[in-house]
């Protein structure tokens, strides 16, 4: 985001100079009405341009600040904590939680839930 901005700006700066130039350096109607086409376009690009530039350089001086601010004992464990709360390792233990049980009259797996067994209706304790 912050590269993006910096070329949006750059593109805009530039176009914003080259259609400037050519309104003033041209005098023919095409010229002139391209060059305002061309101000137009970098207009726009900077105005674009520069609130992803701000933006980006603000998360860039947060990050720098950030590192620079936080002692190293306290930034390792920022760091680690998330990759132990990590969904990935949790998602696999849960399909294994349900449990499959046994019947005890007959030994039948019976799904989870289920109050009377399937095979011989014995009552699920
Ligand atoms: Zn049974």
């Amino acid at each position: 985001m912050f590269v993006a901005g910096i070329i949006l700006l750059a593109l805009g700066v530039a176009s914003f100079i080259g259609g400037y130039a050519s309104m003033a350096s041209l005098s023919s109607v095409d010229s002139f009405v391209g060059g305002y086409f061309v101000i137009v376009l970098g207009v726009i690009l900077i105005c674009v341009g520069t609130p992803l530039f701000i933006v980006g350089l603000v998360k860039k001086i947060k990050r720098a600040k950030a590192a620079n601010a936080a002692p190293s004992p306290y930034a390792a464990p920022q760091y680690q904590a998330p990759q132990y709360q990590a969904p990935q390792y949790q998602q696999p233990q849960q399909p294994q939680q349900p449990q499959a049980k046994t019947c005890p009259q007959c030994g039948a797996a019976v799904p989870a839930g289920n109050a009377f067994c399937p095979n011989c209706g014995a009552q699920i304790q």
